[in-house]
């Protein structure tokens, strides 16, 4: 060994990379942990690691669970080796696995942006800063998040959205989401009584909420054009922040958005780019939600961004995740001059915010990023012993 390697392993692994440039520390291996939630789905959580001790973690949940890790095996093969900043070549290898004509679409976005994801987070550790350094340098302090309360919900009365929604505005936050008109009846005869008890619960939150905390509302693609114009005024008494992919089709949503009172949003499960670009050009929506997970990961929400930006649009990325993924967009969003609220699964398990070690910076609706380098935390080996099962690929 050594005088200056015995030096080094004697300090902390940063103090290691000062002595070894960044281009020269490599991929070593790769950790996945499945982590049960609930019925809407598993976390999938990727841990990388380098020839210098430094490890860096991504999510990527959400799509098909088994597709999603075959992807992760098989952009690890390329990956295993490569310098810790080869960040592009990664999206050279994952963007044919992860277009929607690849493998199943959004699962293979989700391989792709977990394994970019923490590939980011280790470049932050290596260089000694933030993520949010990397990509241009914090514009905001905070960032405001919503509560989508729709994934905790399991009593879908009016009276159940609103316990909800009472319980999040409690917890500081003060913008709420739902998704009232999900379990659309396959019975046309049924629709209208359904729609009917999808805005009684719209209106038992916004009476809930009070009148000063913001309301959004997802439609999730469930209505056709004719009927969705008539929702977008049924609405309109309930004041909402924004109402979020009411029917399928760029065209029908540029009627929605043209027509609709209120902001429209939408675009979470568009990849690339070259996805988002006929829906902005087509004007679906005024607000662009590209999810860290699906749209390519956090350097494609970048660029996303910056062409709804050239578009006047702002940006709201999608995001039922852990708080890996929320954190990830967050790191983006801090540099973004049109980024406007982000996402939060709330509510869906107690344990949440401690998958992460410290904590989910998560206080009174918004988070704080720290300071550390990297995203500032690690996952919480202790609780994924508990609540993750190792997933070996
Ligand atoms: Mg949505």
């Amino acid at each position: 060994m050594t005088r200056r390697s015995a030096l080094a392993s004697l300090v902390s692994p940063l103090a290691v990379l000062a002595a070894k440039p960044a281009s020269q520390v490599r991929l070593t291996g790769i950790e996945v942990f499945r982590v049960p939630v609930n019925k809407r789905g598993d976390w999938i959580l990727v841990r990388l690691q380098t020839d210098a001790g430094v490890t860096g973690i991504g999510d990527a949940s959400h799509g098909r669970d088994e597709v999603t890790i075959a992807g992760l095996k098989q952009l690890w093969e390329q990956m295993r080796g490569q310098p810790c900043t080869a960040i592009e070549k990664l999206r050279q290898f994952g963007t044919p696995l992860a277009r929607p004509a690849g493998m199943t679409g959004m699962s293979g976005a989700c391989a792709l942006s977990g394994i970019e994801q923490a590939m980011w987070d280790i470049a932050g550790q290596v260089y000694g800063v933030p993520v949010y350094e990397l990509f241009g340098g914090a514009l905001h302090t905070r960032i405001r998040n919503y509560a989508n309360i729709n994934r905790a919900t399991f009593d879908r009365s009016p009276g159940g959205f609103a316990r909800w929604a009472e319980r999040a505005i409690a917890d500081g936050f003060d913008a709420i989401k739902l998704a009232s008109y999900d379990g659309f009846p396959k019975d046309p005869s049924q629709a209208e009584a359904h729609i009917a008890l999808g805005t009684e619960c719209v209106m038992a939150v916004r009476k809930a909420i009070g009148p000063k905390a913001d309301l959004l509302i997802d439609a999730h693609s469930n209505f056709t054009l004719d009927r969705g114009l008539q929702l977008a005024r049924e609405l309109e008494p309930a004041r909402l922040f924004w109402l979020e992919e009411v029917c399928r089709g760029i065209p029908n949503l540029a009627r929605i958005n043209e027509a609709a009172a209120m902001q429209t949003a939408g675009g979470e499960s568009i990849f690339g780019v070259e996805g988002f670009h006929p829906y902005i050009a087509g004007k679906a929506a005024d607000i662009m939600m590209p999810d860290v997970k699906y749209c390519g990961g956090m350097a494609e929400l970048k660029k996303i961004s910056a062409m709804a930006q050239g578009a006047g649009l702002t940006i709201s990325p999608h995001g039922p995740a852990s708080p890996v993924g929320n954190v990830a967009a967050a790191q983006v969003c801090v540099t973004l001059p049109n980024f406007l609220i982000l996402e939060l699964g709330y509510g869906e398990v107690p344990w949440r915010a401690e998958v992460v070690d410290p904590v989910e910076p998560l206080r009174g609706g918004h988070y704080t990023l720290s300071d550390r380098p990297g995203f500032g935390f690690r996952l919480n080996d202790k609780l994924l012993a508990s609540r993750g099962q190792r997933v070996t690929i």
